[in-house]
This record gives structure tokens, sequence and C-alpha cells, in this order.
């Protein structure tokens, strides 16, 4: 049985470590891992995963074991990678809007470096001539669906270089010299379609034309799972057969064969991921059954901030006849994690599982409302470990200085 539908398993984790508290299932994060490696069989894709989804440096530990690579997206996301056992050259290092400072550091630590704006590409080839290679994010300004907030495809976006663009790009490049050994696009949308990413990657495949040093193409992330029952999510296998096929294609035009890359991370990580929580009070008003529970949208924001859903089971009592309720969180302001959801029957102190929550949980906490970060555990080789302690009142005050008063 898988861990997601072991209730009386994930009871045990939270009587074991306390609530609130996030698990992952270490086999489900693997055999995403190999089913995204196999539909893209014959080619030998290079996955590099997107650390910001979930940074424990044990699962960064898992998937290296794997056979992954990284995407990190600041500089102490690489640390965190070569700290976990990455060679530098398996680290993409693929920043927004940050100082000149930080990329030489991490050209410095040896990753390879993805260049997302022409002022910086400038100081690249200045600095760094043909001596070290880098890559170039484009923007093809298509699949700009999605949730505004993620969707980083759109005109105004202001992630990657725009592909109309490209003329300035060249006389750059022309100018310093430089070596360019990958180009990059990340839509941050969702990928529903093969035929609308096949679109995308045609632009890509003809700015390459241009680019004479390439080694690798990396087409970023937008790989869909499933949130409720019935989603349409990615077809994994559809897209990675569609791809590939064209891939060989282009490299054959392109005159060399290249690498494909691919930085997913909730893929790899969301549906492994439970956040379980305790009952605290159910408070009947005029209009609502609400269920407060002992978490808020500083341990898990992705409902409020994304609206996105979270399937919430009550594990302490799965059989028990179904009432709706609105969840929420004891945090004072709005917090809410489900409208009007059918849940078994909740009594004080019932467990609530929180599905999909691997992706975007522990790494967007805070410590507001000065609560503290919950526990962590993997699932691994059968048995729940303990991987990230929860906080305590002395983390909350680590760092402040007092001064004479
Ligand atoms: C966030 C991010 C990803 C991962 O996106 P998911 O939707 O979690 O798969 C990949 N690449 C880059 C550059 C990112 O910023």
């Amino acid at each position: 049985m898988s861990l997601t539908s072991d209730y009386s398993m994930l009871l045990k984790i939270a009587d074991e470590f306390g609530t609130p508290v996030y698990v992952y299932d270490a086999d489900k994060i693997v055999s995403q891992y190999k089913r995204l490696k196999h539909a893209f069989e014959p080619l030998k894709v290079k996955i590099k995963y997107a650390c910001k989804a979930l940074n424990n440096s044990n699962i960064l530990k898992l998937l290296k074991n794997e056979g992954s690579g990284l995407d990190a997206v600041s500089i102490n996301e690489v640390r965190l990678g070569i700290k976990a056992g990455f060679a530098p050259s398996e680290i993409i290092f693929t920043p927004n809007c940050v100082g000149f400072d930080e990329i030489k550091m991490a050209v410095e630590l040896g990753v390879q470096i993805n260049i997302d704006n022409i002022s910086i590409l400038e100081q690249f080839g200045n600095e760094y001539g043909n001596k070290v290679p880098c890559c170039i994010r484009l923007n093809p300004h298509i699949l700009a669906g999605g949730n505004k907030k993620i969707s980083t495809g759109h005109i105004d976006s202001k992630f990657g270089i725009s592909i109309y663009q490209l003329r300035h790009v060249l006389r750059v490049i022309e100018t310093y010299k430089m070596n360019i050994n990958g180009l990059h696009m990340h839509t941050g949308s969702d990928i529903l379609d093969a035929g609308v990413f096949i679109q995308g990657a045609e632009l890509l495949f003809d700015a390459a034309k241009d680019f004479p040093d390439l080694t690798f193409i990396d087409f970023g992330s937008g790989f869909k799972v499933a949130y409720k029952e019935n989603d349409i999510t990615t077809d994994i296998e559809e897209l990675g057969k569609a791809i590939s096929q064209r891939f060989i294609e282009f490299s054959k035009e392109y005159g060399r064969d290249l690498e494909l890359w691919f930085e997913p991370g909730k893929f790899l990580v969301s549906e492994s991921g439970l956040f379980l929580v305790k009952t605290n009070v159910i408070k009947q008003t005029t209009a609502t059954v609400f269920v407060g529970v002992d978490s808020g949208m500083n341990h898990l924001i992705r409902p409020m901030l994304y609206d996105s859903y979270h399937d919430i089971i009550n594990i302490s009592n799965p059989e028990g006849k179904q009432r709706i309720y609105t969840v929420v969180g004891y945090i004072c302001e709005t917090d809410t994690f489900g409208w009007d959801r059918k849940l078994s029957e909740v009594h004080d102190g019932d467990i609530l599982c929180f599905k999909n929550a691997g992706a975007y949980g522990i790494t967007m906490s805070s410590n507001y409302n000065a609560r503290v970060r919950p526990a962590e555990v993997l699932f691994y080789k059968g048995k729940a470990h303990l991987i990230r302690k929860r906080e305590t009142l002395d983390d909350l005050t680590r760092n402040e200085v007092l001064i004479e008063m």
C-alpha cells in the first residue's frame, strides 16, 4: 500500500512526531523521476530537479542518488546542492534579477550559468569572454495560460530575454566572442497539450541555428500534476514521445547530438507530500461550519496565494458520514485551506491530511504570528525518519540583537 492511502501509518506518524508535520514518500519521488526518464526514451533526457519546490538535503540526496541534476535559483540553493553531493557541473543556476556578484560566485563554484537579461549577458561577456560557457534563457511568449502569478511566458513577464531581442543578444555575443552552450525556456505554465508545447520548442530550435556551440537545450518545466480528481494533467508519455521524436530530428538538422534537459519541481515532489494537521475547534457560525486546525497559511500558503486546491481527508474517521466544512487555519488573517469541503464527520482532535503538499509547502513557510515551522518526516524504505526538527521559540529570536533600554 502506498503511504498516501495508509491512514494508520499516517496517524502513527502524527502521533510520534506531532502536528503539524510534513510527510514525504520517498518511493513516490523516485517513481515520478523514473517515469519522466522513461517517457523520453530512447533519448537520455537530463533531469535537473528544481529544488525551490522542496529543498530538504535528504530529498536532494535521494534525487542525486537516482542520477538527477539540480536547478537552483539562488546562490544558497547552489550551495545546498553542492553540500548534498551534486557535482557542480550537474547544477544549473537560473536566477532572475540577481546582481552580477551572485553570478560570479556561482561561476567560482563551477556550475552551469543561465542568463536571463541582456545587461548581465554584457557583464558576463566583458568579464569572462569565451572562457566560461553560459546558457541563455529565452522567453518565447507562448503558453501564457494558467495562474498569472505563476505564468512566466506572457509579454509582460520579467523572466528571460524576449525572443524578439535575438538580434541584440547575438550582437553582444559576437562582440565578446562568448561561448553559448545552452538555450533555455521555462514558461511556468501548465503543459496540457504536446502540440502547443512543440510550437514553443520550434521557436527555440529556430533560434538555435544562430548558436553554433550548443551542447544542450533546456525546456524548463510545466508538467502538471492532478490536484483534484479528474483534473487534466500533462500526459507525460505522449509528450515524451512527441518531443523526443522531434528532438532527434532537430539534432540532425543542427548537425550534432544535443542533450535535452528538463527542470521539474512539482512533478517530482508534489504528490509525494502530505501535510498532517490536528483539529483544534469546530465552530458553527450562522452559515458555515468551520474546522479550525493547528496550522495556517504560515505553513501552507498556496491556497491563499495561488487559489490552489488541496484534497483534505479526515484520516481519523475515514468511514464517517460526510458533512460540509470550511477548513481554516489559526492565523489572525483570513487563511482558508478549503471552502465547503465534504469531509467525514470531524471531531476535536481529528487528524486532517492535505494532499499534494510536497511542492512549495515547507519552502514557502514563514514564522508569521510567531509560529514555528513544522517538522518534516521522510518515509523511506518502510520507515518514518525525522528529517527536520520542528522549530522552537529560540529559533524565533536567534538572530535578534537586544539593545540597552
Ligand atoms: C520554479 C522553476 C521550475 C519548476 O517549476 P515546477 O512548476 O515546480 O515544475 C523550473 N525551472 C525554473 C527556472 C523555475 O524557476
